[in-house]
């Protein structure tokens, strides 16, 4: 569903990411793991199109995107929900979500909103209230359920744990997985490894922009150098 080849990311003179390639295929849950600064955000953003590569090849269902406008991407199928959530302060929480579906056209709208409160109760609680005022975890709960009201194949979750507290960290892993038994893929990328390995079918390790690591998430998790590096030994 998405191939990654070759790619190469630049910020001026210092080069983020090298070389990278990895592929998820139509109903995964894919995480890449690795500390902070290794790569991961950057990936995510140049498969969004918000920051522009200067070398390799994105496809999505076969189509190159590298060039393309983020709209568009998101038009084809692709959602983001961004490290920090990033939720609009101001407007409600219904009205975050129906930021989510402003590019769509078709009819089925209401009753996709209806489906975001149903895995998100708490959102429904809330639905007048000013997004700003939500906790961190409920925060992240809109994050993704504006993300999924763009209605997409691919979604990309950037740190979701990010801040949370752990009752918080496993209700939303434990929706991760609804959303990919619900038909949609995942792309995970995560500093929590335990956490996106244990959910993940396949994973890739991220150092220092490089891919050094790949396997199935079980296979990752019982790793010595995955366990020296990312699970506490
Ligand atoms: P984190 O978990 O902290 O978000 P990350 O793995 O997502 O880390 P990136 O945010 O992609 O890593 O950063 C990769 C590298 O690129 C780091 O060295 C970072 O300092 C650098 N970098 C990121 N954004 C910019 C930018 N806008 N300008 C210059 N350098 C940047």
């Amino acid at each position: 569903m998405l191939e990654i080849e070759n790619l190469s990311v630049h910020y001026g003179m210092i080069q983020a990411v090298h070389d990278v390639s990895f592929h998820v295929e139509k109903g995964e849950i894919v995480s890449l793991i690795g500390a902070n600064g290794a790569g991961k955000t950057t990936i995510l953003r140049t498969i969004s199109g918000l920051t522009r590569s200067s070398k390799g090849k994105i496809s999505f269902e076969g189509k190159g995107i590298e060039k393309q406008a983020p709209q568009k991407i998101v038009a084809s199928g692709l959602s983001q929900v961004p490290e920090g959530r990033h939720v609009f302060p101001g407007l409600t929480v219904q009205e975050n979500l129906e930021m989510g579906a402003f590019l769509r056209k078709d009819k089925e709208v209401k009753q996709d909103y209806e489906q975001v409160f149903s895995k998100f109760p708490v959102l429904k609680e809330r639905k007048n209230q000013d997004a700003a005022t939500l906790s961190g975890g409920e925060q992240q709960m809109l994050a993704m359920g504006r993300a999924l009201m763009s209605k997409p194949k691919l979604l990309l979750l950037d740190e979701p744990s990010m801040g949370l507290a752990p009752i918080f960290i496993r209700e939303i892993f434990s929706i991760i997985q609804e959303i990919q038994k619900q038909g949609t893929t995942i792309l995970l990328i995560e500093q929590n490894a335990k956490m996106a390995l244990s959910i993940a079918n396949r994973g890739y390790v991220l150092e220092t922009g490089k891919i050094v690591l790949e396997g199935t998430g079980q296979e990752l998790l019982a790793s010595e150098a995955v366990k020296k590096a990312y699970l506490g030994g």
